[in-house]
């Protein structure tokens, strides 16, 4: 048997670098050797053991690493005789292998499908030199897109899930709260999606300014009092920059549940609110009833990406979202552990890591 090397996550920070079988393709899957994975908050969160794998005993030993992009190097029998694709074709991966035949995949909610195989989360991922992927999870990617933009394709997935639910009307003024990845990313997006006002609101100035970069018209420091971008009460502050109203839309990409009850405190009347984050699994909301009643608000939660991995290509294609600014550490697959270490305990500015394969 032909072998590779992978890394093996058995339990909280254990993970061995260790020669294994080469995955061997089923009749509906392709084998992708691997060219580019994105280190996940969800990756972090599983090795330090904050969060249970998807397997059935919610723990490993199991290929971490869900964002990626690769090659084609092999094809089962069904995709080969589709034509849909060939050896050496780029592609990315969708992790989310829905199941196709239950209910909530009849209704396209493929997220919600009870049956799902997730790459990197209940089957092995993409953190190793090759991976096999259901053939209809892997989407070919354009020319101009690169194997390290394409391996962020998910998250912007994930992200322009959240901003399609965020319902934006052109010209309105969109909160963007929480300056991560994912948050640059929906700063971008609420752009492309029409929004008049982006207001960034986030706690270290490296993220704020990165947000003006990528198309914020706003930021507020709501944290670093020595920041030029400070703002002692960021509900005023907002009001101020939205011409004497509160925000009628704010996402919230941030685990933080303070951030929610921020948010409705910086969002008005008929406003909408989307909650993206990964709370704890204990962690719950206290919502004022009475002024969320006669404010008529509305409060989403996002979660995965389905149907929208079209948009995603086009929009990361067209320019209208800039991932590479967003990456601010790289790694060789030799140094996967150290860099999910890195971007929990690393010091320094940080945004998004990639483990890189040569
Ligand atoms: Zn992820
Ligand atoms: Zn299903």
């Amino acid at each position: 048997m032909a072998k590779m090397k992978a890394w093996n996550f058995y339990e909280p920070e254990v993970m061995r670098f260790e020669d294994e079988d080469i995955p061997v393709i089923s009749d509906n899957e392709v084998l992708v050797k691997v060219k580019a994975v994105g280190i996940c908050g969800s990756d972090v969160s599983y090795y330090y053991g904050h969060s249970p794998l998807g397997t059935a005993s919610g723990k490993g030993p199991l290929y971490l690493g869900h964002e990626a992009a690769g090659v084609i190097v092999s094809l089962g029998g069904i995709p080969a005789g589709l034509g849909l694709f060939k050896e050496g074709d780029r592609v990315a991966i969708n992790p989310v292998q829905q199941c196709n035949a239950c209910p909530a995949c009849m209704r396209g909610e493929f997220h919600e499908c009870g049956h799902c195989e997730v790459i990197g989360v209940s089957v092995n991922g993409c953190f190793a030199e090759y991976v096999k992927v259901k053939y209809t999870h892997v989407y070919k990617i354009p020319n101009e897109v690169s194997f390290e933009s394409a391996a962020l394709a998910e998250p912007v997935a994930c992200s322009t899930h959240g901003v399609t639910l965020l319902d934006i009307k052109l010209g309105q003024t969109a909160l963007v709260y929480g300056l991560g990845s994912i948050g640059l990313m929906m700063v971008q997006l609420v752009k492309a999606a029409g929004a008049g006002k982006v207001i960034a609101i986030g706690a270290h100035d490296f993220g704020l300014v990165k947000a003006k970069e990528l198309g914020a018209t706003h930021v507020i420091n709501s944290r670093e009092t020595a920041s030029p971008y400070y703002a002692a009460s960021v509900e005023q502050k907002v009001i101020e920059i939205n011409s004497g109203e509160k925000a009628p839309r704010c996402i919230v990409a941030t685990g933080n549940m303070n951030a929610v009850e921020d948010a409705l405190n910086l969002t008005g009347p008929c406003s909408t609110i989307v909650y993206f984050g990964l709370p704890g699994p204990k962690d719950e909301l206290k919502i004022p009833v009475l002024d969320a009643l006669q404010a008529e608000r509305t409060l989403k939660f996002s979660w995965l990406a389905p149907l929208v991995w079209d948009n995603v290509f086009a929009v990361m294609a067209s320019g209208q979202v800039k991932v590479e600014p967003l990456v601010t550490h790289k790694f060789s697959l030799e140094e996967t552990e150290k860099g999910i270490r890195f971007m929990k305990e690393g010091k320094g500015d940080k945004i998004k890591g990639i483990v890189v394969i040569n």
